[in-house]
């Protein structure tokens, strides 16, 4: 296995179509047979089986009031960025039963939160937070399904592990025995450039394909795709789609709130201050 090269890697630019808000039932039920259907072709395209293919709707920035409605549409695994909001919905929606999955960075601090109420995290990225998780799930009794995040894009800024790095990492994770690893994810480069962006995913395939020959990354899934690139990361080998927008609808909140040192931050703060969280 060759190792990424520099031009490999991907710079940012940047945004997506707009996508009208889902409010109603009929809504809801509109865009997730779209989007299901967008991921069937794509899967197709790729001669694979879309069963395979997970949808994880992700939910940051839509009041609970709309998930309920979501949730009456189908929607039963909501992804979340940040975890108080995570945290704070869990609560109030507690009597649907969902399924909590954090995507986002964690801070060591937060490890407490998520091994309350989250039944997946997917943005591991330090043995130290490995660590704390451990413990607090152990202290708790519970067990962690987790995705080792990985920056395929190798911009500076962005979360997650160096490619070079991921192989060492995974081998150390048996250590944390409640934490259940089931795959890799990462954020593909925000570019129109198409070849750039699957050029990130197939870094994550060579990188999980190594790891299922070392037998240390479980499953060997692959948490990759968004609204802008799910049916790129189908193409690619993606296992779990991570799709926010072409559900929910557009989001008035920036990205660079979610990602907020990310190099575009400037450009998408010029006309907002930058939110506190
Ligand atoms: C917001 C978010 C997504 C979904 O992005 P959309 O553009 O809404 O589809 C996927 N992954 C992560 C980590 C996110 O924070």
């Amino acid at each position: 296995m060759t190792e990424p090269s520099a031009a490999a890697r991907c710079p940012q630019s940047s945004p997506a179509p707009t996508y009208a808000a889902a409010i109603t039932l009929e809504d809801f039920r509109r865009n997730l047979a779209a989007v299901r259907t967008r991921i069937d072709a794509a899967a197709k395209r790729a001669g694979r089986d879309a069963a395979e293919i997970r949808l994880l709707p992700v939910t940051k920035t839509v009041p609970e009031e709309r998930l309920r409605t979501a949730f009456a549409a189908g929607i039963t695994q909501m992804g979340e960025n940040k975890v108080q909001e995570a945290q704070r919905k869990s609560e109030n929606l507690a009597d649907l039963g969902i399924s909590w999955s954090v995507i986002g960075h964690l801070q060591t601090n937060k490890a407490k939160n998520v091994a309350a109420f989250a039944d997946e995290f997917q943005a591991l990225d330090s043995l130290r937070l490995a660590e704390a998780l451990d413990r607090r799930l152990q202290a708790a009794g519970r067990g962690l399904d987790v995705y080792v995040q990985v920056n395929s894009s190798g911009e500076p800024s962005k979360f997650g592990l160096e490619p070079a790095d991921v192989a060492d990492f995974l081998a150390a994770l048996p250590a944390y025995s409640s934490l259940r690893v089931r795959g890799l994810m990462t954020l593909a480069a925000n570019t129109d450039d198409a070849a750039r962006v699957r050029e990130c995913f197939s870094i994550m395939r060579r990188l999980r394909d190594a790891a299922l020959q070392a037998g240390t990354v479980g499953d060997g899934l692959l948490s990759m795709g968004m609204s802008g690139d799910f049916e790129a990361a189908i193409e690619g080998g993606s296992t779990c789609v991570r799709v926010g927008q072409a559900i929910f609808g557009a989001r008035a909140t920036p990205d660079s709130h979610y990602w907020p040192e990310s190099p575009h931050a400037d450009q998408l703060q010029t006309d907002q201050p930058p939110a506190s969280s």
